[in-house]
């Protein structure tokens, strides 16, 4: 039996503005502007809601000052991560959808989704700890999975590589990766990084090789496998993600 962190009756305007604030907060942004950017609403509204949510006990706010989202907020925000994560996945692995089109879905689904279904869903996935772009599945307690990767912008040259989150949500973008092989799970290796910043070439693993330009390849995470080369692909199947098992 496990306990959802669910606060039942928040508005899907109110989770929006959980689930923002929680991405916001974690690169280090708290003003007002931020939100209202991120969610394309006017600056006056999210002082009104903040106004709300402050009252509601789900957010630290006053005027002027930066906003940031009280425990109980946090794990509001963190129980709809939960259901956008985990409904990507089953749109993702059980209904086939692919990956460039399951947010979009997800992004209205987890307002509706009775935590009955979502646990259900999440039963059948195995209880997985990662979305279809890598993103990390907060648990049922709200605890999220660690996993060690760092931007394949930073990583050395030459040394196998297995891609596990991809930070874009450009549909486009994710047709295009999916489309030269880099999605999780996937090995690869910098072939060679041009100067002065320049793209970043990469060699998949039974693929060709591409170039990636230095912001894309900001926003796809790896891990690199100690001591191995990239090898054919009828060689070594590739490591188990030591975060999923
Ligand atoms: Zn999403």
């Amino acid at each position: 039996m496990v306990i959802v962190i669910e606060e039942p009756g928040l508005s899907p305007a109110v989770e929006d503005y959980l689930k923002a604030i929680y991405h916001l907060s974690s690169h280090g942004e708290h003003s007002g502007q931020a939100i209202a950017e991120r969610l394309g609403v006017a600056q006056a509204s999210v002082t009104a809601m903040c106004r709300r949510l402050q009252e509601q006990g789900l957010v630290d706010w006053a005027p002027y000052r930066p906003i940031s989202l009280t425990p109980r907020g946090q794990q509001s925000a963190l129980a709809v991560i939960r259901r956008h994560r985990i409904l990507e996945t089953f749109l993702h692995e059980v209904l086939d959808m692919p990956w460039d089109e399951v947010h979009e879905e997800a992004e209205v689904l987890e307002h509706h989704i009775s935590p009955r279904l979502l646990e259900r869903m999440a039963d059948r996935l195995g209880d997985p700890h990662f979305d279809p772009h890598g993103d990390p599945i907060p648990a049922a307690d709200g605890t999220l999975p660690e996993s060690d990767t760092h931007p394949l912008a930073g990583a050395a040259p030459n040394a196998t590589l297995t891609v596990h989150r991809v930070r874009v949500s450009r549909p486009e973008v994710l047709r295009y990766l999916d489309g030269i092989g880099i999605r999780p799970g996937a090995r690869i290796a910098i072939i060679e990084r041009a100067p002065f910043a320049g793209p970043v070439t990469v060699g998949i693993e039974g693929g060709a090789r591409h170039a990636l330009d230095q912001s894309l390849a900001q926003q796809i995470e790896v891990s690199q496998e100690p001591g191995r080369a990239l090898g054919p692909r009828h060689g070594t199947p590739p490591a188990p993600d030591p975060a999923r098992t």
